[in-house]
């Protein structure tokens, strides 16, 4: 498979038609982002890796790094922490609260802001220094001791993120947030605020398309049943309300960010991860899922 000439032909086509969508406005940092900025990196699995466009420069993952905190917490505590919540697709919008009073509090998964809520405050309980702790095991899992929060970002969503206090206040209602929520919140906005490139991240997932096993070097972060339930939540839930034609139209287990970046993994193959700013209306980029789609047509790869 000529993996270079296939990213690089779907990346020219689609870097020369309409660029479309939104930015994440209400994050005041987000809006300053240049919407024309569009990488993707392909990591294989003991194999190539290939980089196009913009994949070295850093971005705000947002989300995606609720799949780093769920492992986490995952790894530290086993699968008590779905008495906290589901492991269903919500859909609803990533920052809804119209489920939580039906539900008394508990989230419908780990992937949607509620859900994401619940996590950082089970790691709050569980961890000293939950900001350090975390960070810590992002940059292992990556083998990057330079990755960081963006203090900036983190900020700015503080400042405006009237939404997510609602939700944490909402759940601590209900006893599901056990925590200062203004703690829960704080550590939230940092987490979202991790900035990483297309390169940096296609590595750091390639533990999820490797059994959950460092690639370099077999180390074990998850094991084999944990790294499959990841998997099937990144691809029943990773991108919100538009997760059913993900796998309609991708066909792998991905996770968004309202950055406009998207991680998808081929287990046991490899991990790709797009970043376009411009977002749809149910906040995915535009062109990473476009990218996607014409990526596991033109390969003719997925786990369907
Ligand atoms: N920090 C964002 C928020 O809480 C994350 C949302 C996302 O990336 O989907 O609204």
């Amino acid at each position: 498979m000529n993996y270079n000439e296939i990213i690089s032909s779907i990346y020219t086509k689609i870097k020369s038609e309409d660029n479309i969508g939104d930015l994440a406005n209400y994050i005041p940092e987000l809006a300053k982002v240049n919407p024309e900025k569009f990488g993707v990196h392909l990591s294989i699995l003991k194999g190539e890796k290939i980089g196009m466009g913009d994949y070295q420069e850093k971005f705000s993952i947002q989300s995606i790094a609720k799949v780093f905190s769920l492992c986490m917490a995952f790894e530290m505590l086993g699968e008590k922490i779905w008495d906290r919540m589901g492991v269903e697709p919500s859909g609803t919008a990533f920052n809804s609260l119209v489920q939580l009073e039906k539900e008394k509090g508990i989230p419908r998964n780990p992937f949607i802001n509620a859900g994401a809520l619940v996590i950082c405050d089970i790691l709050i309980s569980h961890l000293k220094n939950p900001m350090g702790e975390f960070l810590d095991f992002v940059r292992f899992i990556s083998g990057n001791p330079q990755l960081n929060y963006s203090p900036t970002i983190a900020n700015s969503e503080k400042a405006s993120g009237y939404l997510n206090n609602a939700l944490c206040y909402f759940i601590k209602s209900y006893g599901n947030i056990h925590n200062n929520p203004t703690d829960v919140l704080d550590f939230y906005f940092h987490l979202c605020s991790l900035e990483m490139s297309c390169e940096e991240l296609s590595g750091a997932f390639m533990f999820l398309a490797n059994e959950g096993m460092k690639s370099e070097n077999n180390q074990v972060i998850l094991s084999k049943s944990q790294t499959k339930r990841i998997n099937a939540l990144m691809q029943t839930c990773g991108l919100y309300d538009e997760s059913g034609e993900f796998a309609f139209k991708i066909g792998l287990p991905g996770k968004s960010g309202v950055g406009g970046g998207i991680i998808a993994i081929y287990p046991k193959q490899y991990s790709i991860a797009v970043w376009s700013p411009f977002l749809n209306t149910k906040g995915n980029s535009h062109r990473a899922i476009k990218f996607l789609e014409q990526f596991t047509t033109r390969t003719q790869l997925s786990i369907f």
